[in-house]
């Protein structure tokens, strides 16, 4: 066998002018400049918005979620923590063995709540999920699908409705959490989550514990990988490697066993669902094609079933449901588990007793469901599931056949519907190798053993970047600079140059996605290079430099094409359209893409307009 070379991460490419106008957006600097650009620390990024975020109540205190200046001392064994949706898990290599970490109540896994109880206390766990029927509105579940996301995003407002607690806006317009009279991040509460994992693993090995591995989706983009990176930090844990969780649930598969073999990993958790296409080559790990919907997962099954009952509620009594959000929690909690029952049987009662009032009459939820029904609510879901796996194999130019084994990883990929369509699909199948649960926090601990005893022959990873990442153009279109499935890490440069003669400085907004248009991507932040030196329109050129580590973590910088010249620019995380329009208002050459249209509206807003539609 030969063994795939990593990607040489010294390689880069030169784009040289391209028929697309580049984006540089001459105006006066707004501040000082700023040191040579590094991204800076986290936190979550805001996305593009064209009003200003919805400022915090003034009366409500937002909790404190900068990480500690100074990096944890390096202490104990480093543990592998998967990070889930629903629950968490966390584990450890002792005597060569991967083990997983118990809870205090003897558990495997602890769900990922955090909740404030009647005594005002914060409570983490399995203590905080069982206060979630009788107080939702201070219980805090699912935030994996918010966290690295601005309030503003279509993503946030499709989902605030649907959790019985408060999001708001952060400080930062991020999406973060009311609880109490206090606003949490969404990295502070997950940071709550790794403290306690922490702190079992603490209790559990009887001492100290500062690093961590950290699984993500795969299909993950930087902002949220950057929150939970930030959210390790904040946990007091040094977050020694961002692992992908199918990845993960691969090592766990084949660690040790000297696999030459090609694998796909289904992974469908509680509320993502993630694909990974790795090559086996021993202790290489090469991931060749990765795909996901961060939308996707059980608590999608759980709504199909709620939204049936809540038909069948209105058959029988002749109105619409209209039951407050504990009852309608107590609905959702007894469909999850009238879905994990059918699981294993072919029937199940469903009974909530007085959810509604109807008149001045109790009404309960009282249903029989069978696994025929659940299957028809959400053989679609499933569908959706094998349509990812299909791109993720038609990407890399593979077929179903051509894959050796296919690994089902997440809570959600025992319903017998998922393994009957894998089988179909495949042609095979899948294999029992990997416990669905345990699995990639087990794959994380073993990485975290590799990386801490350093041994040659250890855990070697090739990933791959899982959306394109690329520039804003005028028109407001996308120019991808990295596309996905870029072998990692990966080094690109990008060349622009002045628009205008004497141009002061250049702007350009980074975002990551396949959409053709800038706006329906995610934004990751705009480069700043400010006191551009004197010249005429299109002599003044720069090399934007994309640096993308290997756990899709991106670093921009910008150099002077044939300069020494040392060229002061930031990547910053904290910008966006409207905090840029806003400092355009104020500089006397807000000019951007030359003059916007009549019908842009012209001035400032047009650009804006222009831009993001
Ligand atoms: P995870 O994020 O991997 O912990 O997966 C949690 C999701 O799996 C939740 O939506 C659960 O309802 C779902 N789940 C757990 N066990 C089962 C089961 N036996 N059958 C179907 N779904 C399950």
């Amino acid at each position: 066998m030969v063994a795939a070379v990593p990607a040489d991460p010294r390689s880069f490419e030169v784009d040289l002018p391209p028929g697309g106008a580049p984006l540089i957006t001459p105006r006066q600097p707004i501040a000082p400049a700023p040191p040579p650009s590094r991204r800076p620390a986290p936190p979550p990024l805001p996305r593009p918005t064209l009003a200003p975020a919805a400022a915090p109540p003034s009366q409500t205190q937002v909790v404190d979620d900068a990480a500690p200046t100074a990096a944890p001392e390096k202490k104990g064994r480093i543990i592998g923590i998967d990070l889930g949706t629903t629950n968490s898990a966390a584990a450890v290599v002792k005597e060569g063995k991967p083990f997983i970490i118990p809870s205090r109540e003897g558990y495997n896994t602890i769900p990922s709540v955090v909740a404030l109880n009647e005594r005002a206390k914060i409570i983490v766990g399995h203590q905080a999920k069982g206060q979630l029927l009788i107080n939702p509105r201070s219980t805090v579940y699912g935030f994996k699908r918010l966290v690295g996301r601005q309030f503003k995003s279509p993503v946030v407002t499709d989902l605030t409705g649907r959790f019985s607690y408060e999001i708001v806006s952060g400080l930062r317009g991020e999406a973060a959490v009311k609880l109490g009279d206090k606003i949490y991040s969404l990295q502070k509460i997950s940071s709550l989550v790794l403290g306690e994992v922490k702190d079992l693993a603490e209790r559990w090995l009887g001492e100290q514990v500062t690093r961590a591995v950290i699984t993500v989706p795969a299909y993950y983009n930087d902002n949220q990988r950057q929150a939970v990176r930030a959210a390790g930090a904040l946990a007091g844990l040094e977050v020694e490697r961002i692992l992908n969780e199918p990845t993960a649930a691969a090592i766990a598969f084949a660690h040790g066993r000297s696999l030459e073999e090609r694998i796909l990993v289904y992974d469908l958790g509680g509320g993502t669902f993630d694909t990974s296409v790795l090559q086996l080559h021993g202790s290489v790990y090469e991931v060749i094609s990765t795909g996901g919907d961060t939308f996707l997962g059980g608590v999608d099954f759980d709504r199909e079933v709620v939204n049936e009952l809540l038909v069948r509620f209105k058959k029988k009594h002749g109105v619409d449901f209209a039951g407050d959000r504990v009852a309608y929690q107590r609905i959702t909690d007894a469909a999850e588990r009238a879905k994990i029952a059918l699981s294993e049987r072919l029937t199940t009662q469903i009974n909530v007793p007085f959810v509604a009032m109807v008149g001045d009459k109790p009404c309960d939820v009282d249903e029989t469901v069978t696994r025929g029904d659940l299957e028809k609510l959400t053989a679609a879901l499933v569908e959706r599931t094998l349509r990812v796996c299909d791109e993720t194999l038609t990407n890399c130019g593979l077929k179903p056949s051509d894959v050796g084994e296919v690994l089902l990883v997440g809570g959600q990929s025992r319903m017998p519907l998922v393994r009957a369509k894998i089988k179909e699909f495949f042609g095979k199948e899948p294999s029992k190798a990997v416990h669905p649960d345990e699995a990639v926090a087990l794959g994380a601990a073993l990485l975290a053993d590799s990386i801490q005893t350093g041994e040659i022959g250890g855990i070697v990873l090739m990933d791959v970047l899982p959306m394109s990442i690329g520039v804003g153009l005028p028109g407001g279109r996308f120019k991808k600079i990295v596309e996905r499935n870029t072998a990692l890490p990966h080094r690109k440069v990008h060349s622009v140059w002045t628009s205008q003669d004497q141009q002061k400085m250049l702007e350009i907004p980074i975002f990551q996605g396949e959409n053709e248009k800038a706006q329906q991507n995610e934004y990751l932040g705009t480069l700043v290079v400010a006191d551009l030196p004197p010249g005429h329109k299109g002599n003044v050129v720069f090399d934007v430099i994309f640096n993308i580590t290997a756990e899709s973590l991106l670093t921009v910088t910008a150099e002077e094409r044939g300069t020494a010249r040392t060229v002061t620019a930031t990547f910053s995380t904290q910008d966006n359209p409207e905090s840029v329009r806003r400092r355009l208002a104020n500089s006397p050459d807000a000019a951007i893409y030359g003059p916007p249209s009549e019908e842009e509206g012209g001035g400032l807003f047009g650009w804006v307009k222009r831009m993001f539609q």
